[in-house]
């Protein structure tokens, strides 16, 4: 469920004219959505009412402060993959013993930034980080808890950038290697074993991979623990897909996720720890843009509008879809027109839509592209010397720009002509 509306044919966030945003902070604009956040988060929450879990927040799909203190204020944890991540969770208000540290390449200072600050546990993916891991914290006097990130080999769909279960994906110990990588770790002065990890891929829009992953893992907890591993707690990941509004297969609804996984660990006596992102996020933003030109191509019409491939890099680099609609309802007698919605950047990849069957529009329409709220604005960049686009986040009729605009003078400002030049 979307909070994004039409009310009185106009749409709205919550209770917020999405013009009078526009008017305000001026477009492209990201805006988010707090009673969405809040239900998508108690949703995923509640379809485990059995037992008590960790929902530690995939930070990196939407890490705004705004949007990370939002989900604290509810109990989140956080699933941050930078010391950088690890600040902002922090800072939002998440307790650190609520927080996990993923990532193929933690620096040393990340490493011992984090046994600083009292992280959960480290998500482990490699018998070399291990190493290094074990070095920091010795060197501090502290162990480390980790679980490692296993890959247990499944495909899960969805495109080939966003799946990292495979064999061949760069992501998590391979499966040949598991034991004796917590052989290893059960033998260093600075690593406590505490739990077990994956994450196989994003945007699944089927339960069958979550199926085979948590089975293998199954499987393999026992193992360890006959083994005398002490597995007290199991990730999940995330990954779980969202609609997107296209026709691409309805994605599992979180209570029959949560019934499968519930299912499947009852009798695994395990903590369950999950790292949804997406789909917290995705559908509680939506990108605003306004309608620049109009252009009557050879063979079809462009809708040039002001946000583009810098601001919202999904479709270009995933071929991702997202639903697009104008922000004023139209009037019920019209005649759809198809559009390609393209961005101002130079680039033929700049493409938002192709073919798209949409009312009528004109220069100054506004438009808002939907679902942008995962892996919108984190993505973006001043390619084009375009400034990061602002967010904002919307509470029943309130809202507050939660990033502002940068200026060019404080894009230049960051950059220096040296001494030579002048
Ligand atoms: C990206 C990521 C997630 C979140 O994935 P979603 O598809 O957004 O739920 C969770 N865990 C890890 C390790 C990730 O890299």
């Amino acid at each position: 469920m979307r909070h994004f509306e039409f009310i009185d044919g106009e749409m709205r966030a919550e209770g917020v004219a999405l013009r009078a945003i526009a008017e305000q902070v001026g477009t492209p604009v990201y805006v988010y959505s707090t009673a969405t956040l809040e239900r998508h988060y108690r949703v995923f929450d509640e379809a485990f009412p059995t037992r008590s879990v960790l929902v530690a927040y995939s930070v990196k799909a939407n890490s705004n402060l705004a949007v990370l203190a939002t989900l604290a204020r509810l109990g989140a944890g956080a699933d941050v993959v930078s010391g950088g991540e690890l600040i902002r969770a922090l800072r939002a208000g998440i307790p650190a013993d609520k927080v996990v540290f993923s990532g193929v390449g933690k620096t040393q200072d990340e490493m011992s930034g984090a046994l600083t600050a009292g992280i959960r546990v480290f998500n482990i993916e490699s018998e070399p980080e291990l190493t290094a891991l074990n070095a920091v914290a010795v060197s501090m006097g502290k162990r480390a808890p980790i679980a490692f990130r296993v890959n247990p080999d499944v495909s899960a769909g969805g495109h080939e950038k966003i799946s990292t279960g495979k064999a061949e994906n760069k992501f998590g110990v391979a499966w040949s290697h598991v034991e004796q990588a917590y052989a290893e770790a059960s033998n260093m002065p600075g690593i406590e074993i505490v739990g077990v990890d994956m994450h196989i891929g994003s945007q699944i829009t089927d339960l069958a991979p979550f199926q085979k992953a948590i089975t293998k893992v199954g499987e393999l907890i026992k193992t360890l623990r006959a083994q005398g591993h002490p597995i007290r707690s199991f990730d999940l990941g995330g990954g779980l897909g969202i609609p997107y509004g296209d026709n691409a297969g309805a994605p599992p609804l979180p209570n029959a996720y949560g019934a499968l996984v519930s299912r499947l660990t009852q009798d695994m006596d395990v903590d369950l720890i999950f790292e949804p992102g997406r789909m917290i996020a995705g559908n509680a933003g939506v990108l605003l843009s306004k309608v620049l030109y109009v252009k009557e191509g050879a063979d079809r019409n462009f809708l040039i509008i002001d946000a583009a491939m810098n601001d919202l890099i999904r479709p270009s680099l995933y071929d991702a879809f997202h639903d697009i609609e104008p922000v004023c309802a139209p009037g019920s007698d019209f005649t759809e027109t198809l559009y390609d919605i393209v961005g101002p950047v130079c680039e033929t990849g700049d493409t938002f839509a192709k073919q798209r069957a949409l009312p009528p529009l004109v220069a100054e329409d506004l438009v808002v592209i939907h679902t942008a709220g995962a892996y919108g604005a984190v993505q973006a960049s001043q390619y084009n010397t375009r400034p990061l686009v602002p967010e904002v986040l919307v509470q029943g009729d309130q809202f507050e720009v939660i990033r502002p605009r940068p200026s060019i003078e404080d894009i230049l400002s960051t950059e220096s002509i040296p001494n030579w030049l002048v």
